[in-house]
């Protein structure tokens, strides 16, 4: 690559601008205000170096990319065969708020799905921790990842919370099934905390770093995971991440990655980088459209596919 980095980043940004298709997401209300212009990316290297472009420190709710963090926050907490015991690890090919169990354990299909996501959080913090325990835990968690304090908007935890029926429905039937065992409005109201907590890209670049580095924060040098919970989170985030276009998504882009409805992206490649982007606009799968754009420009221009030989 000839030109220095960040140059290189702004121009991608650049390119992109005039794409406007999508929409952001209206089943949250205070995210459908979100400014659709709003356009930033990081990365970060597993030697700590951050190259960022655009609205790099702009803050936006992590929503689903609390998932993959969660998830590890939890097989740390709990073991790897606890979590298992509970929640699959195969792609479910449908949309993030489907009810994707497995037959006959009833278990959901994975983590990266709402269905997985809810039963995780109520994992969080060891058996018996209350509401405030688990996110306290998801809270102080992602603020080791990212290497600064992150805290929770109100607003927008509100104003999902208000109409969070969808969310409710799947854990009172993952409570009917026995995965569940705790008082599912308590769940849903923590569940949807973790979602609502702040990041930047340059924060989301940080956390997806330290999953590339196998579990050393880049930036702190501190141990936040072990080895093998990165690899076994960044395996499910390539399985599953990108919800009913993981497989398209593994294909074309080649980095794993997962996605949240209010924009943000996130991806890791294994021993080289952490990337966050930011966009509110949403396609037909709930995730960001000039984001998807960022990671396929950047799987082509710099070789970043997993699977890329060349
Ligand atoms: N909080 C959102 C929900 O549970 C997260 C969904 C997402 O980002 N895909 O519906």
């Amino acid at each position: 690559m000839k030109t220095p980095v960040p140059d290189y980043l702004d121009e991608v940004l650049d390119s992109l601008r005039g794409d406007t298709g999508g929409a952001n997401a209206d089943y949250i209300p205070e995210l459908a205000a979100a400014d659709p212009e709003r356009f930033g990316m990081a990365l970060t290297t597993t030697l700590g170096r951050t190259y960022a472009a655009g609205d790099a420190d702009t803050e936006f709710t992590i929503q689903s990319i609390s998932k993959p963090f969660a998830y590890a926050a939890a097989l740390i907490d709990r073991g790897h065969d606890r979590v298992l015991e509970a929640v699959g690890v195969e792609p479910s090919g449908e949309a993030f708020n489907e009810l994707s169990l497995e037959g006959e354990t009833h278990r959901p299909k994975n983590p990266m799905i709402n269905a997985g996501a809810i039963t995780t959080h109520a994992l969080l913090a060891g058996a018996g921790a209350g509401p405030d325990a688990r996110v306290e835990r998801a809270v102080t968690f992602f603020s080791r990842l990212a290497g600064r304090d992150l805290r929770v908007d109100e607003r927008v935890c509100a104003s999902e919370l208000a109409s969070a029926h969808r969310n409710l429905a799947l854990a009172y039937m993952l409570r009917t099934y026995g995965i569940l065992d705790d008082d599912v409005p308590s769940v849903i109201e923590g569940y949807t905390r973790q979602c609502a907590i702040l990041v930047s890209v340059r924060d989301l670049s940080v956390m997806a770093a330290t999953l590339a580095a196998g579990g050393i924060q880049p930036v702190t040098g501190e141990r936040v995971m072990d080895p093998a919970v990165a690899r076994h989170v960044m395996a499910v985030m390539a399985a599953a991440g990108m919800y009913d276009a993981a497989g398209d998504w593994l294909t074309r882009v080649g980095i794993p990655a997962k996605s949240g409805v209010a924009g943000g992206i996130v991806g890791v490649l294994p021993d080289l980088v952490g990337i966050g982007t930011f966009s509110p606009s949403l396609d037909s799968h709930g995730n960001s459209r000039r984001g998807r754009l960022v990671f396929e420009r950047l799987s082509r221009d710099m070789g970043m596919h997993l699977f890329s030989s060349d």
